[in-house]
């Protein structure tokens, strides 16, 4: 068969396979191959390492979209001399994604302003970025999706949607206090993720004694905090808001 014949069969195969950046490179590292004396191993090798990197990369991105993430808050664009109550370090340690790893929980507690969810964000971003799944939601927008669940008899789905991520980020708890079967639900999924070892990322404005306040039984709480600290790391920032203490800085009028 000449170069040409087997050059174009391969051109087909590849599209065929639905391979599309093995396809679309295969020029430039044939070309690449031939000037470098590359191996033919180390041309297949080329190959398929672009295949496999552009499936990340849209991996990546569609684990992006899929996750709902409100911001794309950075770790990197964390301000530490502004919130000195968060541990760099502790930080650094979480975005080493070992927590996801061993399925631990990262909590972060505090007022609002203070960068609770900013630090969320990023560390669901890290992990997005190394090709995890994540989803995030508010505590309130899990109840509102519950309560569309139930009335069309769809809550398996609910719960499948909040089991599959590699990280489940629930942001504001505490804003509101849960009706029962909220509360049971909740419960649920923090119990499902903990005998599956799989992580949450949870911030609330109120401290672990104020959450008495969030569930309607006082059993629940225990419940759920037990599952929610056995592997934990929890980030309590007791700081001031970062836009307000910006804003009084800047000299501006609060109101
Ligand atoms: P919380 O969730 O604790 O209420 P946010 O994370 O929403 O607070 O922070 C409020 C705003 O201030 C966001 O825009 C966030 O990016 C920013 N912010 C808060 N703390 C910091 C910080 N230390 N460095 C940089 N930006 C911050
Ligand atoms: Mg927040």
């Amino acid at each position: 068969m000449s170069a040409a014949v087997s050059y174009e069969r391969v051109r087909d195969h590849l599209d065929e396979l639905g391979l599309e950046a093995a396809l679309q490179h295969l020029d430039a590292i044939l070309e690449r191959g031939q000037k470098a004396e590359l191996l033919p191993v180390e041309i297949l090798d080329e190959l398929l390492s672009r295949e496999l990197a552009a499936r990340f990369e849209r991996r990546v991105n569609t684990n992006l979209k899929l996750a709902g993430l409100p911001a794309h808050t950075t770790l990197e664009s964390f301000d530490y001399e502004a919130q000195p109550q968060v541990p760099r370090e502790t930080i650094e340690e979480l975005a080493s994604l070992r927590f996801l790893h061993q399925g631990e929980n990262v909590i972060l507690l505090g007022p609002p302003g203070v960068g609770k969810t900013h630090l969320a964000c990023g560390l669901a971003l890290k992990a997005i970025e190394r090709g995890h799944r994540a989803y995030f939601l508010s505590l309130h927008d899990l109840v509102t999706k519950a309560r569309v669940s139930r009335e069309r008899n769809r809550l398996h789905n609910l719960m499948r949607t909040l089991q599959r991520p590699d990280v489940l980020l629930i942001d504001e708890m505490g804003f509101l206090p849960l009706k029962a079967e909220d509360a049971t639900l909740l419960f649920e999924v923090v119990n499902k993720r903990y005998q599956r070892g799989k992580s949450i990322i949870l911030t609330s404005n109120k401290s672990y004694g104020q959450w008495d306040e969030i569930f309607p039984d006082p059993v629940q709480v225990t419940a759920v905090l037990d599952r929610l600290l056995h592997h934990a790391t929890t980030i309590n920032i007791r700081g001031e808001s970062y836009r307000l203490r910006h804003r009084r800085e800047a000299g501006l009028k609060l109101n």
